[in-house]
């Protein structure tokens, strides 16, 4: 057994170069992860009379603003592979056609109020939506 301390240094040194480099490479990509589930608002749809509506962020719907009812579905945005178009629709469907091309589309992005507005959907406050005061 040879003891080589220049042979040990150097792998420490290659370790301390791609421990950083590391860090910035998983930091970049759970922030891009973020981003697409991150939005400034929720969107619902009404199974009994189709309302489309959305709130601001951290506002979660318990009851539809028209009729009262509960149940009500969260929207999610499908984005097209070929157009990028983003198809709204409610969450628990693993596929979706595209609206403007046909294509189906599998990648879920959280929908922005901008999205919203072209759906639809009127934006409520959390007294129309919520059961709790
Ligand atoms: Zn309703
Ligand atoms: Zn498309």
């Amino acid at each position: 057994m040879q003891f080589d301390p220049k042979a040990i240094l150097k792998e420490s040194l290659s370790l301390a170069a791609f421990l950083p480099l590391c860090l910035i490479l998983c930091g970049c990509g759970k922030s891009a992860v973020e981003k697409a589930f991150e939005s400034d608002s929720n969107g619902f749809f009404c199974k009994a009379c189709r309302t489309k509506f959305y709130t601001g962020a951290g506002i979660f719907a318990d009851h539809c603003p028209q009729c009262r009812s509960a149940n009500i579905q969260e929207v999610v945005g499908f984005v097209c592979p070929k157009d990028q178009h983003t198809t709204l629709a409610p969450r628990g469907q693993g596929a979706m056609a595209c609206e403007q091309c046909g294509a189906i589309t599998t990648a879920l992005r959280l929908p922005h109020e901008t999205d919203f507005q072209k759906w639809g959907a009127t934006r409520k406050t959390k007294a129309d939506v919520s059961a709790q005061p």
